[in-house]
């Protein structure tokens, strides 16, 4: 007879507590784009990827207002079923010209998006390769596939020429492949540094690999008026799948793919999570549109130097109190609006995020599975909306912090 199922999952649960890695959800009573009140504090969030402030913004705000209006508070059923509204093809169409492809297509999260088109693109026999910290859903959607899954070495392109090398001696299968596909991120989300993209493009097209890049925390951020990496450095064209989220620095909610028309049609024909789920909430859509046509204007180009300047602040701050070597060299280019402090023991990064509190800042300790084990850190993150009073708070309240507990920068684990 197996264990009853409340014993077992209290056995379960006290094995993830001796570990230091239990987790449970605190109740925000309100938030605005750089604080946040819980328990009757207030705290500076440095926790958030709302890298531009614009879910609050009033023109991202009002376009979701208005969409209830237009459309009502939800989208009935998926949008192969029940018609396709207006909102998400204007979305599409905006997000296809601002990234330079032929088309994109919305999914209701960006996790959505990478389950739903890994599996349409490749199956069994096929080859998946991803970047060892890749997001964890790039990982389930590639275990979702049936596709053999291969990690290569944190953004080492020698590594990924190993694999490919590997993958080209693989036996033929029906499809004359195996496909390979290869699976990175613009900025790296737990880690804050960048995909040689360059690099990595070059191989997998001399391997005659496809690329997937996940722009999770790119998207808005980087490259002219916020295009992202790809555009940045000139390779959009060059990338067969573009993925993001409109839930970041675009202040919304939703994931989409952006890439040829010939992917997308495959995606709505074939991918799971898009065919088989409701539409996002057209409110949802209307405000990733608003943020999207933001970005092209003053407003947008403000906000990027606003994150831009919080960010060298940011890390200005975190240098000075946590003395010491890093080992994280900043991607060129790159605005450093993830900042990780890596602290090494999960007890030890809890505890100092305890204290951060407790002083007024709100910074999250990052753990096993998120980050591998033994690898704890607080991931501070910078948002346009933070002002100088709010990293004079943060300088205040590492200093007090730090003074209890002895924590380190990146590659000087405690
Ligand atoms: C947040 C995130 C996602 C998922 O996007 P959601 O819209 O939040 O579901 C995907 N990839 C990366 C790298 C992310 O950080």
């Amino acid at each position: 007879m197996p264990e009853p199922f409340e014993e077992t999952l209290r056995q379960r649960l006290e094995a993830v507590r001796a570990q230091g890695l239990w987790r449970s959800l605190r109740p925000v009573d309100h938030r605005s784009a750089s604080t946040l009140e819980t328990g009757g504090h207030r705290l500076v969030s440095f926790a958030g990827n709302d890298y531009l402030g614009l879910s609050q913004h009033p023109a991202v705000m009002e376009a979701a207002v208005r969409a209830v209006h237009d459309w009502g508070a939800g989208s009935a059923a998926s949008r192969l079923i029940c018609g396709s509204l207006a909102v998400h093809h204007r979305l599409e169409e905006t997000l296809a010209g601002f990234l330079g492809t032929e088309a994109a297509l919305g999914f209701t999260t960006g996790h959505a998006a990478a389950t739903g088109t890994i599996p349409a693109l490749v199956g069994p026999g096929d080859v998946v390769i991803v970047d060892r910290l890749v997001h964890a859903c790039c990982v389930d959607a590639a275990r979702l596939s049936g596709a053999k899954l291969r990690v290569f070495r944190h953004n080492d392109l020698d590594d990924l020429e190993r694999i490919l090398g590997w993958a080209s001696r693989l036996p033929r299968n029906a499809s004359g492949g195996p496909r390979v596909l290869v699976v990175t991120e613009g900025v790296f989300s737990m880690d804050g540094d960048s995909a040689p993209l360059a690099g990595l493009v070059e191989l997998k097209e001399r391997h005659g690999a496809w690329l997937m890049l996940d722009e999770a925390h790119s998207t808005g951020v980087l490259g002219p008026e916020g295009r992202g990496l790809a555009a940045q450095l000139g390779l959009g064209g060059r990338i067969e799948v573009r993925m993001g989220t409109l839930g970041k620095a675009l202040g919304a909610s939703g994931g989409f793919i952006a890439g040829s028309r010939a992917l997308i049609d495959l995606l709505v024909n074939r991918a799971r999570s898009f065919i088989f789920s409701t539409a996002p909430v057209p409110a949802a859509a209307a405000a990733a549109l608003a943020a999207l046509e933001l970005m092209t204007t003053r407003d947008g180009e403000e906000a990027r130097a606003r994150l831009r300047s919080a960010s060298a602040t940011g890390a200005g701050v975190v240098a000075r109190t946590f003395p010491g070597p890093s080992d994280s060299v900043p991607s060129e280019g790159s605005v450093g609006h993830i900042l990780p402090v890596i602290v090494g023991d999960e007890t030890a990064a809890v505890a100092l995020a305890d204290r951060l509190r407790a002083a007024g800042a709100w910074v999250p300790a990052i753990r096993h599975p998120t980050v591998a084990r033994g690898s704890a850190r607080l991931r501070l993150t910078f948002s346009a909306a933070h002002t100088e009073a709010d990293l004079d708070l943060l300088e205040q309240a590492l200093i007090r912090a730090c003074l209890q507990t002895p924590a380190h920068r990146s590659g000087d684990a405690a």
